[in-house]
C-alpha cells in the first residue's frame, strides 16, 4: 500500500512514512495510490462485531507492512480501552428514520479521541522499533490538543507540546490540557489568540535547524492516519442499520472536512453510503463553494460551535483530488490561486463528480440554539451546539435511506451555550466529576519564537 501527494510531487510513502510525515514535501496532502475495497460479504459480516474487531478488518488493508496482525490488535484494544461506552460509538434514535451517532465517549469527549488515541499508540509503537523518538508540537482552539495530551501523555517515544491562547479556551478544555500530570506532556498558554498560536507552530516548523534538531512532527487533522481512524465509525453505524443490504446516509458537522472525508472513504471501499451531508455552521465557505461552485475565503466569525470556525478546510483537498480526476497539477494550481487571490472556481466537470457524493446545509447561530432546545423538548436528548447543526441540516435532508447524524462532542464540554438554548447546564459523565479538583500544570510564555524553542530544547533534554 503506497501513499502518493494530492499535489503530485512528493515521494511515494508506506503507511508508516506518510502517518509520521504528516504533510507531504509538496505542500500537499497524503492519499492511498488506491482505496482498497470490501465486497458485500466482508461487510454483512461485520454486523453486530465489537467496534475493535470492525476497526481491524477496515483498517487492516491500509496499513501494509507498518504492522503485524496481533501488533495492530493490540493498538486497537490500547486505543478504546479508556472510552466511557462498551460499544465505542453508540447510536441513539432521534425521529422515525433519523439516528445519531455518538462520538463523544472519549477520554477528552469529542471525536477526535477516535483518531487521536488510535495515532498515539501507532507512534509509539512504530518510534520504539526504530530507536527514535520525536516531538510533537500542535496548536488549538482547545478539542484537538485536549485529545493529543491525553492521547500521548505517558509514552515514553514522544514530548507534546500543546500551544493554546490564554485565556481562550473553555475550562473543561484547559483542565483537560494541564490537569494530566505525565511529564511528556507540556500545556504551553500562549499571551494572544489562536492565530498566534499557529504562527509560531509554522515558525517553528520552518526553522528547518529546529525543526530536525528536536526531530518536529505534527498531527493535525491533515495527517491520514488521523483520516482512517474516522473511517471505522461509519461501517460500524451503517452494519447496525442494515448496511450493506440497504444504503445509509450520513450528516456530519463539519470543519476541516476531515470527518466527512472519512465518510467519502468508506463509500469508495465498498460502503453503501447514499448522501454525505455537509453540515457548516455560519463559516460556510464549503455549504457556498457545494452551491456555487466558488471556493472563497472570508473572515473566520466567532460561534457558539467554535471547533467548526474556520475559513480553509484543509481536507476539502483531498476530495478535489479525485473529482479532478487525480491531476496533481491541476490541485497545486488551485491550490496557488487560492494563496494568491483567496479563492478559486470549481471546474465544472469537478463539480459534478463532487454533487454525486456530497450535499450541504449551513445552520446559524439562533437556528443552532433553536435546534439544541427542539432536540430537548422532542426527544430528551441534550446536544452540544456542534451536534445541534448536524441535526438541524439533517432534518432538511431526510430522505428515504436512514439518516445518520455524527453527534462530535459532548454537551458538557460547551456548558455556556447549551445552558442558554435549554436552561440545563450539562454535567460531565461521572468518571470525570473530579476534573476541578485536579491539579493543574501549565507554562505560560509570551509570543515569543525564541523563547518558546528554549523550552522546548529544555524540556525535551530533561
Ligand atoms: C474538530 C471538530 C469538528 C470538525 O471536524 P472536521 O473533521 O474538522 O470537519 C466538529 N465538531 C467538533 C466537536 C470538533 O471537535
Amino acid at each position: 500500500m503506497k501513499y502518493i501527494s494530492t499535489r503530485g510531487q512528493a515521494p511515494e510513502l508506506s503507511f508508516e512514512d506518510a502517518m509520521l510525515t504528516g504533510l507531504a514535501r509538496d505542500g500537499g496532502l497524503y492519499v492511498p495510490a488506491e482505496v482498497p475495497t470490501l465486497n458485500h460479504a466482508d461487510i454483512a459480516a461485520m454486523a453486530g462485531l465489537p467496534y475493535e474487531e470492525i476497526a481491524f478488518r477496515v483498517m487492516r488493508p491500509f496499513i501494509g507492512e507498518t504492522f503485524g496482525d496481533s501488533e495492530f490488535g493490540e493498538i486497537i484494544e490500547k486505543s478504546y480501552a479508556g472510552f466511557g461506552h462498551a460499544a465505542r460509538a453508540p447510536l441513539k434514535q432521534m425521529g422515525p428514520n433519523h439516528h445519531l451517532l455518538e462520538l463523544f465517549h472519549g477520554p477528552t469527549l469529542a471525536f477526535k479521541d477516535f483518531a487521536m488515541q488510535l495515532i498515539g499508540q501507532m507512534f509509539q509503537v512504530a518510534l520504539k522499533r526504530r530507536g527514535d523518538r520525536v516531538t510533537i508540537v500542535g496548536a488549538t482552539s482547545g478539542d484537538t490538543g485536549s485529545a493529543a495530551i491525553e492521547a500521548f501523555k505517558g509514552l515514553n517515544a514522544v514530548d507534546v507540546f500543546i500551544l493554546f491562547p490564554n485565556g481562550r479556551v473553555s475550562e473543561v478544555q484547559r483542565r483537560q490540557m494541564t490537569t494530566p500530570s505525565e511529564s511528556n506532556v507540556h500545556a504551553v498558554a500562549v499571551e494572544g489568540s489562536f492565530d498566534t498560536c499557529q504562527g509560531l507552530l509554522k515558525d517553528m516548523f520552518n526553522d528547518l535547524e529546529f525543526r530536525d534538531g528536536v526531530r518536529l512532527a505534527g498531527v493535525n487533522s491533515i495527517n491520514w492516519a488521523r483520516v482512517l481512524a474516522q473511517v471505522v465509525y461509519y461501517f460500524s453505524a451503517a452494519t447496525s442499520l442494515g448496511a450493506p443490504h440497504r444504503r445509509i446516509s450520513f450528516t456530519v458537522p463539519t470543519g476541516n472536512f476531515g470527518d466527512i472525508f472519512a465518510g467519502y472513504i468508506a463509500k469508495k471501499m465498498g460502503l453503501p453510503i447514499d448522501r454525505l451531508v455537509i453540515a457548516t455552521n455560519h463559516n460556510d465557505i464549503l455549504d457556498r463553494a457545494m452551491r456555487t461552485g466558488r471556493y472563497e475565503t472570508g473572515k473566520v466569525l466567532p460561534s457558539i460551535s467554535p471547533s467548526m470556525d474556520i475559513q480553509v478546510s484543509s481536507n476539502f483537498e483531498r476530495a478535489l483530488f479525485d473529482a479532478y480526476d487525480r491531476d496533481g497539477a491541476a490541485v497545486a494550481q488551485l491550490m496557488d490561486e487560492l494563496k494568491s487571490d483567496g479563492g478559486f472556481s470549481i471546474s465544472q466537470g469537478a463539480r459534478e463528480t463532487l454533487a454525486e457524493h456530497f450535499d450541504s446545509g449551513r445552520c446559524g447561530e439562533d437556528e443552532t440554539s433553536a435546534a439544541i432546545a427542539q432536540a430537548l423538548a422532542e426527544t430528551g436528548e441534550v446536544l452540544c451546539p456542534h451536534s445541534a447543526i448536524g441535526v438541524s441540516v439533517a432534518n432538511q435532508n431526510l430522505g428515504t435511506s436512514p439518516m445518520v447524524t455524527l453527534a462530535t462532542a459532548h454537551p458538557a464540554k460547551f456548558p455556556d451555550a447549551v445552558e442558554k438554548a435549554t436552561g440545563i447546564r450539562p454535567a460531565l459523565p461521572a468518571r470525570m466529576a473530579d476534573l476541578f479538583d485536579r491539579t493543574e500544570r501549565l507554562t505560560e510564555v509570551e509570543n515569543d519564537l525564541a523563547r518558546l524553542q528554549t523550552l522546548v530544547k529544555e524540556r525535551i533534554q530533561a
